[in-house]
């Protein structure tokens, strides 16, 4: 079955047309100057759903996410300080230390979250001879130029720049939401490569001085060193159709000549008290805090389920509770199906299945994916068919239900020694003392079941 994806440069849903049925899948990861929070974490998440998407509707996948570990400013829009060298002030370590720092948690809280790992996870300050080669080509095609502060890309000199966020011709020309540069050509000129005041940490040699990338060269270079000219998605968060994703296809324009990406794939955020959740106006929740109030990572994973990625989602402890007793029946009835010794046809088998993928396939709609799961497990004998159509289910959804065990009551020594002693009384055919210490186990709110040979199962 194809996929079909909202392509927030069209505005309409568009069918995937991977070249040897390979995808090419591109994701804006982590800057890792601080903690994720779960509004992050529902980028990473949404990014999980894609790449499991694809392969459970038969697709090959190529993925790459990077790690911005330079030339991140305060502002998206350029302005401002560099946000690693903000951090290394603020925690006096070096931005390399500032970095393995947070992408260990990053990467831990991804992988507590089943986020599968991509198969190119490229931090910024790695490939910096990429990105220079990257810039010069901007400059050789007639795209870009060189001022005292740095080089810039000459937005004028790209057609439709400004198509994907629906900038219009004002805001190209005034630049409303930015001081503008007294170096710029046009308002909306974007910096590729900053030349380093002498104070700034992260530098590199480059044909125009020392100095450091800007944040959005490091995704078109990536992309292009990973995945070539074309990428069948490139996504991340709402925020980035502005600025940082309209300069990625303006810089791949000038490099390549051609559109690189057949679909721009964007997820709606995470929403707390009324707005973005967000590090820069406080009330954030991380993983950790999370597990420290007793929620689990697959608590939150089946909250960020319930939701569409194109609708911005309302944290809430109601709902993440919700979320909770959700995952805890579902649980439950799971282990009944596993037990379970009824029969079911096969074509209903396979309705469910093209069901579940339908709904996948349509924008990965996992509310109503859900809808199919809550049916089969509610509505169909308990049979280790349906089971095992949730374990089928799982490689997308992700829940680690092949994990889900039965509970087994931990039983308490000072019942175990009561019941070694009954087994006594029966090997010394002392009945009347067996029957007493039955009672007495029975009273303690366990149950004793004799097996042949005086051995026994306490329940
Ligand atoms: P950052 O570390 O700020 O570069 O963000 C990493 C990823 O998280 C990006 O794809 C962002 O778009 C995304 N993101 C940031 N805040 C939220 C939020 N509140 N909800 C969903 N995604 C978010
Ligand atoms: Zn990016």
């Amino acid at each position: 079955m194809e996929l079909k994806l909202f392509n927030s440069l069209t505005r309409k849903k568009q069918a995937l047309k991977p070249i040897n049925n390979t995808v090419n899948f591109y994701f804006c990861g982590p800057t890792v100057y601080w903690y994720q929070h779960i509004g992050n974490m529902r980028a990473f998440y949404v990014m999980d759903m894609v790449r499991r998407t694809v392969k459970y509707l038969g697709y090959n996948i190529n993925q790459v996410m990077n790690i911005t570990d330079v030339g991140h400013m305060t502002s998206d829009a350029d302005e401002g300080e560099d946000k690693m060298e903000v951090a290394s002030k603020r925690e006096h370590k070096t931005p390399e230390e500032i970095a393995k720092f947070y992408w260990g948690i990053c990467f831990n809280d991804m992988q507590a979250l089943n986020v599968e790992t991509p198969e190119h996870i490229c931090p910024a300050t790695s490939v910096i001879n990429d990105i220079i080669a990257f810039v010069q080509d901007i400059l050789d095609n007639g795209y870009g130029y060189i001022t005292e502060n740095g080089v810039y890309y000459d937005t004028s000199k790209c057609p439709n720049y400004g198509a994907l966020g629906g900038m219009n011709q004002n805001e190209k020309q005034f630049g409303a939401r930015i001081k503008v540069d007294e170096f710029k050509r046009n308002p909306a000129d974007f910096v590729l490569w900053v030349k380093a005041k002498d104070n700034h940490i992260q530098r590199w040699n480059s044909p125009w001085g020392v100095g450091y990338p800007g944040w959005h060269i490091e995704c078109s270079a990536i992309g292009n060193k990973f995945l070539g000219e074309h990428i069948d998605i490139h996504g991340g968060g709402v925020e980035h159709k502005t600025v940082h994703h309209e300069n990625e296809i303006a810089q791949n324009y000038a490099k390549c000549g051609h559109q690189v990406v057949d679909i721009w794939f964007h997820l709606e955020h995470l929403m707390f008290n009324g707005g973005k959740m967000s590090k820069s106006t406080g009330g954030i929740y991380t993983l950790s805090n999370l597990k420290e109030k007793g929620y689990s990572p697959m608590d939150l994973r089946m909250f960020y389920l319930s939701a569409h990625y194109s609708k911005p989602q309302n944290f809430t402890f109601e709902a993440l509770n919700n979320a909770k007793e959700s995952y805890s029946n579902l649980k439950k009835l799971l282990l009944k199906h596993k037990n379970g010794t009824s029969k079911i046809e096969t074509s209903k088998l396979n309705w469910l299945k093209t069901k579940f993928t339908e709904y996948l396939a349509d924008d990965i709609n996992t509310p109503l994916a859900l809808s199919v799961v809550w049916d089969a497990l509610k509505n169909y004998p308990d049979s280790v068919d349906i089971y095992n159509l949730m374990l089928d289910f799982d490689h997308v959804l992700g829940l680690k239900l092949a994990e889900v065990k039965e509970e087994t009551k931990q039983i308490p020594s000072e019942i175990i020694a009561l019941a070694e002693e009954r087994k006594l009384a029966r090997i010394n055919k002392d009945y009347k003392q067996s029957d007493i210490l039955r009672d007495k186990i029975a009273s303690l709110g366990y149950t004793i079941l004799d097996k042949p040979k005086n051995e026994y199962e306490i329940k």
